[in-house]
């Protein structure tokens, strides 16, 4: 996921070429619209219907991104490389992750930073899992 950063972006306060891709492996539910799956079939010269059974299931009500075995965190995206840890349909990954985070600060970029100001330690990866509940204090 993520963006790419360039001398013309406003100012953001994460690197995605410096961070393992959290965005990309940690989520469960990465949501795919009819445009996306449209955009993902022309890229690989397939049929919608083709591109939804080989790169999408089905969650509660939407589609999501199959997930495949990863090396650093158990599971990821079906198109993260597991090494360069770059998504490999840059050009044609649906709109949500071009949109990440919406913000100029990526939390997972600050606790990766944190953690190692933390353990001193420059070389270190926070791994991280995450799921979600409800909450009220
Ligand atoms: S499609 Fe690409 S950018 Fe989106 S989650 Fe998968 S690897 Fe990441
Ligand atoms: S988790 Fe944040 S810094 Fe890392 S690749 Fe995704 S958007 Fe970029």
């Amino acid at each position: 996921m993520g963006v790419t950063i360039t001398d013309d972006s406003k100012r953001a306060y994460f690197n995605c070429d410096k961070c393992p891709a959290y965005c990309c492996s940690i989520y469960d539910r990465v949501q795919v619209t009819k445009r996306d799956i449209k955009r993902l079939a022309k890229h690989f010269n397939l049929s919608v219907e083709q591109a939804t059974s080989r790169f999408t299931k089905p969650w509660e009500k939407e589609q999501v991104l199959r997930r495949k075995k990863d090396p650093i965190f158990g599971k990821a995206c079906h198109f993260l490389d597991p090494e360069t840890r770059k998504c490999t349909i840059y050009h044609a990954r649906p709109a949500v992750c071009r949109e990440f985070p919406l913000t100029r600060r990526c939390g997972y970029y600050d606790l990766l930073t944190f953690e190692r100001r933390q353990q001193d330690d420059y070389d270190v990866l926070p791994v991280v899992q995450i799921t979600f509940q409800k909450w009220k204090k």
